[in-house]
């Protein structure tokens, strides 16, 4: 269970705010100032739209000068102690901590930005949202699919938590929770975090989804996510794991070189309308299938990896969305990624060199 007091909030010292969330029964009062001198934040990101696709681009240039890939010893992320400079987390530990990314695709406060000229073009405007850093331990060398199921549980009800406080925000039309673990997938920093985006549109993927559900919909009166799941539970040869509230199966038409869904039972739009039962298995399956990508190679450690909480729009066809995890990575063989090259970067025309089967029968058998 989630500690009622769970989080704590905080302000850093350039006014973005910090969340603790601690695990159930470590509840410790955090008071820790933030003693840094930093620079404001830069609220100039913004959006524009593409006529020719129909999508939005965001331009967030002033991220050209994020961190990238310090050393341990001046790692952000870790939490701050007197041997080392001060880092984005004031408390000498925490368990988990989210806080408002320093260098955001989408700024929370747009400032003067909302008033520019550029405010009169509907096709190119200030990108409004938030991006949140969350770390998952204090440990620089901690990965989640080794974390005690009581971290997991913390993690969950953090999503969770993010969710439902920023969905309420009259800007943000989608809620994105993910992690990119792996320098091969473009992360800056190697701590064990992932991060919150909340987008003031609907994204392109998201559509599509959308689109096909709604055609399903009026086809048959049935949710299409719920169908292809119960399509995979009875066919049995892409499942990886089949609980009571959770199945997780490799997608008939994956196009990662591993590839893996998990979705609830219940028909449920978004993380916070997961019930208690739902959240208790969710933390457990959620790093066995972790355990399982990290194991597929022999000889490779640490797969690199995406996860990345697939949640019904926060206001606009509720009812099509349904909450899915897409669990995938970009290795095709130890050493060797599965770049996107003409085909899938041009075209969108995507080619997997894997079989979804295969795929399916190795994870399995990774128990
Ligand atoms: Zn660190």
């Amino acid at each position: 269970m989630t500690s009622e007091r769970n989080p704590t909030r905080r302000i850093l010292a350039d006014g973005r705010q910090i969340f603790y969330f601690d695990d159930a029964g470590r509840f410790r009062a955090r008071t820790a100032r933030d003693s840094r001198e930093l620079p404001a934040l830069d609220h100039s990101s913004r959006m524009r739209f593409d006529v020719l696709t129909g999508e939005w681009i965001t331009m967030a240039s002033h991220r050209m000068t994020r961190t990238h890939l310090p050393s341990a010893a001046d790692c952000p992320l870790c939490p701050t102690n007197e041997t080392r400079t001060p880092t984005e987390i004031p408390e000498s530990d925490y368990d988990v901590a989210v806080f408002e990314n320093r260098f955001p695709s989408f700024a929370s406060a747009p400032g003067d930005a909302a008033h520019s000229p550029g405010d009169d073009d509907p096709s190119d405007r200030p990108a409004v949202g938030h991006c949140e850093v969350m770390c998952f331990s204090s440990d620089h060398t901690a990965s989640v699919a080794e974390l005690p199921l009581e971290r997991m549980r913390t993690i969950v009800g953090a999503w969770i938590s993010r969710t439902e406080e920023l969905s309420a925000d009259p800007d943000v039309e989608q809620m994105f929770c993910f992690e990119n673990r792996g320098e091969e997938i473009g992360v800056t920093l190697t701590h064990p975090h992932g991060q919150i985006y909340a987008y003031p549109y609907v994204t392109s993927r998201t559509r599509s989804m959308l689109t096909q559900a709604g055609k399903h919909f009026e086809r048959t009166g049935r949710s299409l996510l719920a169908d292809v799941l119960a399509f995979e539970r009875e066919d049995g040869t892409r499942l990886i794991y089949d609980g009571d509230h959770w199945t997780a199966y490799v997608p008939t038409a994956a196009r990662w070189p591993i590839e893996v869904h998990l979705a609830p039972h219940r028909d449920v739009p978004d993380l916070p309308s997961l019930n208690d039962e739902e959240r208790e298995e969710l933390a457990v399956v959620y790093q066995d299938l972790l355990r399982r990508v990290d194991r597929f190679y022999p000889g490779v450690d640490r797969v690199p990896y995406i996860a990345a909480w697939h949640q019904a729009p926060v206001r606009m066809d509720r009812a099509l969305g349904r909450l899915h995890l897409q669990l995938f990575s970009i290795l095709r063989a130890p050493g060797k990624l599965k770049y996107l090259a003409g085909s899938e970067s041009a075209m969108g025309a995507w080619v997997n060199d894997t079989l979804p089967e295969a795929v399916a029968a190795r994870l399995r058998e990774l128990k």
